[in-house]
């Protein structure tokens, strides 16, 4: 069985290049329903949590440093098989290999820079989720 809820953040790149409206509307006109939303910036101790899994490849440091450069904006969405359907939605980590009308392919910059970011299992939209949000900002 899949769930129907995935977590998404959109990445300081994409804000910083005003696509935070065109990516919300890709996102709500692709089925998705926003059942949680903040505007917010990670610590670097959130990014190095968040991305943990990552800490041994070369591209880390990098990556928090990114990650942690400015806002983002991190959302709960609601959908029947939410995570495969999103990471479909968004495309391919590197945005040169992503599938054309996909968000990474329409606004991300580079393989480092895509944009946004999408879980990759129920397991980890469930931990995610929960990373950011308290269960009474969840509508
Ligand atoms: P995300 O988890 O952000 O949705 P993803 O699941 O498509 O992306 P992961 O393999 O989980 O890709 O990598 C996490 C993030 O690390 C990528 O989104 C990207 O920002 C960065 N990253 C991955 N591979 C590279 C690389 N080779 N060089 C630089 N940054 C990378
Ligand atoms: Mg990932």
């Amino acid at each position: 069985m899949t769930g129907n809820r995935t977590f998404t953040m959109i990445k300081p790149d994409a804000v910083e290049n005003g696509h935070i409206g065109a990516i919300l509307e890709k996102i709500t006109a692709a089925g998705f329903k926003i059942v949680a939303m903040k505007y917010t910036q990670l610590s670097l101790r959130d990014a190095k949590g968040f991305y943990a899994v990552h800490s041994e490849r070369p591209f880390f440091g990098e990556l928090v440093e990114f990650m942690t450069r400015g806002p983002i904006v991190a959302a709960i969405l609601e959908k029947d098989n939410a995570v495969e359907d999103f990471r479909a939605l968004i495309g391919a980590t590197n945005p040169a290999e992503a599938a054309e009308g996909t968000i990474r392919k329409l606004f991300a910059t580079s393989i480092g820079e895509n944009a946004v970011h999408g879980s990759d299992s129920d397991e980890n939209a469930a931990i995610e989720g929960s990373f950011h949000f308290a269960g009474r900002e969840v509508y």
